[in-house]
């Protein structure tokens, strides 16, 4: 799969990027624990752009949206903030950090509810994309938003395979019941980052791929994902899906 296509979007690169100012270190503590809902962090660098004041503080626990993904919700000392990822790769915090200076203290937490479904979503997305491949299927993108999950692979050469409501809701049931093996066998989910910040996410007996995004620890995880429509619309077969943590 490429960069474009999987469902984590491309992994991004960690740290400043500037060559002219030293390189802002912000530990993605995201990526190593998807269940770290509260902790306290230092601000690592704030400043204003555009959009207003923001600050980045270390080890982060927000999740930026990003690869279909959508961003956590939380708060830095009680106030809501905003996630999302700058130019030089960073965790900037924004909406509620205008006081916030380098070296402060602060207590950061997210909505450990939302984060458990969007975790849901987007690893139940990686499995079912695995089972598109398997058929042949090319993938050409994905969003896992609650509610609006789907994954979209070209329709090229499947025309007469989906041709009728029939035949697709066949193949949506192959796609459920393939799935439902995979989900029954369970495995581990595991993340690893290299020297040069690529992160690769492991699910235990599917597949491995470069992703930035967050997921449950175990296919146990999951429960309630459900294929639940198979539809070619704009020039893409669009499969949509739900799925819930246990
Ligand atoms: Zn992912």
């Amino acid at each position: 799969m490429g960069c474009v296509t999987h469902p984590g979007g491309s992994p991004p690169k960690l740290g400043g990027m500037s060559t002219d100012a030293p390189r802002i270190q912000q530990d993605q503590a995201y990526y190593g624990d998807t269940y770290l809902f509260e902790t306290t962090a230092t601000v690592v660098a704030a400043g204003t752009d555009g959009d207003g004041a923001w600050a980045a503080v270390s080890p982060n626990i927000f999740h930026p949206k990003g690869g279909g993904q959508p961003s956590d919700e939380g708060t830095v000392n009680g106030i809501p903030v905003t996630p999302s990822r700058n130019d030089d790769g960073l965790v900037v915090l924004s909406g509620g950090t205008e006081a916030l200076e380098p070296g402060t203290a602060v207590g950061c937490s997210i909505d450990a509810e939302l984060r458990k479904r969007h975790a849901a979503l987007h690893t139940a997305g990686h499995v079912l994309g695995h089972l598109g491949e398997a058929r042949g299927w090319t993938s050409t993108g994905h969003s896992h938003y609650p509610g609006q999950a789907r994954l979209d692979f070209s329709p090229e050469g499947l025309e007469a395979e989906l041709a009728t409501p029939e035949l697709r809701e066949q193949v949506r049931g192959e796609l459920q019941e393939a799935l439902d093996a995979v989900l029954t066998r369970g495995g581990a989910v595991s993340a690893a980052t290299d020297a040069a910040g690529h992160r690769t996410v492991t699910i235990e007996g599917v597949n491995s791929e470069p992703c930035g995004g967050t997921h449950v620890a175990r296919l146990e995880d999951l429960r309630d994902v459900r294929v639940l429509e198979l539809k070619i619309k704009r020039g893409a077969l669009k499969v949509r899906y739900e799925a819930e943590h246990a």
